[in-house]
């Protein structure tokens, strides 16, 4: 007998087809169900066969254009994704998360709880820090688990 997705296991497909990082405890507060309830769901769809892998979405508008250059003492290991062949050595472009600008040379980084944020400069660092502050200092502390 085949099996009936009811609203749970929709909503969950749902929210993961959006983006299949979340954690459960994400998606329970998203739709509402437990925690548990959740995990236990998702596990029963991976069970039955229905979810069969979480993928990476790669944006290959990220990569460098000169690439293919560098690559020479790379060993040829490669991922197929969507007909693209992604390989060991290829360089991602970066941009500032505080001006949106390019990234030339040396990211700085600012690391919080799980999040890595990379900057064209110190200054931008510093701004983004501020601006952030509360959201960084909330995300940093000791949140209780559910
Ligand atoms: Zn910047």
């Amino acid at each position: 007998m085949p099996l009936k997705l009811d609203d749970i296991d929709y909503a969950i497909l749902e929210s993961l087809n959006k983006d299949g990082r979340k954690s459960f405890r994400q998606i329970s507060r998203e739709i509402k169900v437990s925690a548990p309830t959740v995990k236990a769901r998702y596990e029963r769809l991976v069970n039955i066969g229905l979810i069969k892998a979480i993928l990476p979405i790669i944006d290959f508008g990220k990569l460098e254009n000169k690439t293919s250059i560098k690559l020479d003492n790379i060993r040829s290991k490669t991922i197929k994704n969507h007909g693209v062949k992604i390989t060991k050595g290829l360089l991602v472009k970066l941009s500032c998360d505080y001006c949106e600008g390019p990234v030339q040379g040396k990211p700085s980084i600012l690391k919080f709880a799980n999040f890595e944020r990379f900057f064209c400069c110190t200054s931008c660092r510093g701004l983004y820090k501020e601006k952030y502050k509360g959201r960084i200092e909330k995300l940093s502390g000791k949140i209780p688990p559910i």
